[in-house]
């Protein structure tokens, strides 16, 4: 980095002090010209992701929310607590991972749905009549039809 103090020479460090992982990392630097010596600070700033909603209006990503929903759609199932609390994370991470700065909606839905039919099909069915927005029954069959395709098999 260039010396702040003269702009002209190089701001280098000959000192960093941080533990691994640890924020913030302070870094002792001279001046390649004027020999001024300064620490710098550098900190973790996260940048908040934001979910694309269908109208295309924008908002911040809320984990809260996304538990909520799953709360719901696991009502009166059984799903301990911490089986609730795992796929949280899971799916926090897993957009954390993919996307940075902004997430589509529909990512969320359909990541919260994959995770749902591994853990209950009732709560996967429930959630799913919310977020596919089911207009009358057809559309449940044809959500439930696979799944009862795949027991059936299952089963002889
Ligand atoms: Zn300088």
């Amino acid at each position: 980095m260039r010396c702040p103090f003269c702009r002209e020479g190089d701001f280098a460090v000959v000192d960093s002090r941080h533990q691994e992982g640890s924020f913030p990392i302070r870094r002792r630097r001279i001046c390649s010209e004027c020999k001024r010596k300064a620490w710098t600070i550098e900190k973790l700033e996260e940048t908040p992701l934001k979910v694309i909603k269908k109208n295309d209006t924008r908002e911040p990503f809320d984990v809260e929310k996304l538990r909520e929903g799953l709360e719901k759609a696991c009502y009166k199932r059984p799903i301990t607590a911490e089986q609730l609390e795992t796929t949280v994370r899971q799916i926090e991470s897993e957009i954390y991972a993919c996307y940075h700065g902004e997430v589509p909606t529909s990512v969320v839905g359909d990541l919260v749905m994959e995770r749902l039919q591994q853990l209950d099909q009732v709560a996967y069915v429930r959630f799913a009549s919310v977020y596919r927005e089911f207009k009358d029954v057809s559309d449940f069959v044809q959500e439930v039809q696979p799944m009862l395709k795949r027991r059936r098999k299952m089963t002889q």
